[in-house]
């Protein structure tokens, strides 16, 4: 094979490596996720419009307040009640800053909780894609019903 032609093949094979949006924007939630002071799970969020990154949220504590990593979680029921989520916390983020997030797409690792569900349906998002199906029947119905898509993103391997 000519150099030419082997140059153009590797460029063609990195191209083909080159991920969809949805990939792309599923792969920085986990990354956000990162950033979760919770111990008990750690979740993402990224609020898109237009492939535009709006705005960003992980789970941590209330401002201010000490996080789950070092005074232990608040547990309720069985679930860290000490927490605010990371759709929550994106669209409390969209807010502090004068963002509009009305029409946008939520990327998320984990599919909302309920709470966080209502949070979404009224900030205006009409799309909701998950990385992992979470608890939360009740979204996946309601949903349906108000007319916002619930998306897998589930990894099949
Ligand atoms: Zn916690
Ligand atoms: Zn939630």
């Amino acid at each position: 094979m000519s150099l030419k032609n082997t140059i153009i093949s590797i460029l063609r094979n990195n191209m083909d490596k080159r991920v969809d949006w949805d990939t792309y924007f599923m792969n920085i939630a986990r990354e956000v996720a990162t950033r979760s002071t919770c111990p008990r799970k750690s979740v993402g969020a990224v609020i898109v419009r237009d492939r535009r990154i709006l705005s960003t949220g992980y789970n941590g504590s209330i401002r201010n307040m000490p996080h789950c990593t070092d005074v232990g979680c608040d547990m309720v029921d069985g679930h860290c009640v000490a927490t605010v989520h990371a759709e929550a916390n994106a669209i409390i983020q969209a807010a502090r800053n004068g963002v509009c997030i009305d029409g946008g797409d939520i990327y998320v690792t984990a599919s909302p909780c309920w709470n966080c569900f209502k949070l979404i349906a009224n900030s205006g998002i009409k799309r909701i894609f998950y990385g992992e199906f979470y608890r939360d029947e009740k979204s996946l119905k309601v949903a349906k019903e108000c007319g916002i898509e619930l998306i897998s993103l589930e990894k099949k391997d």
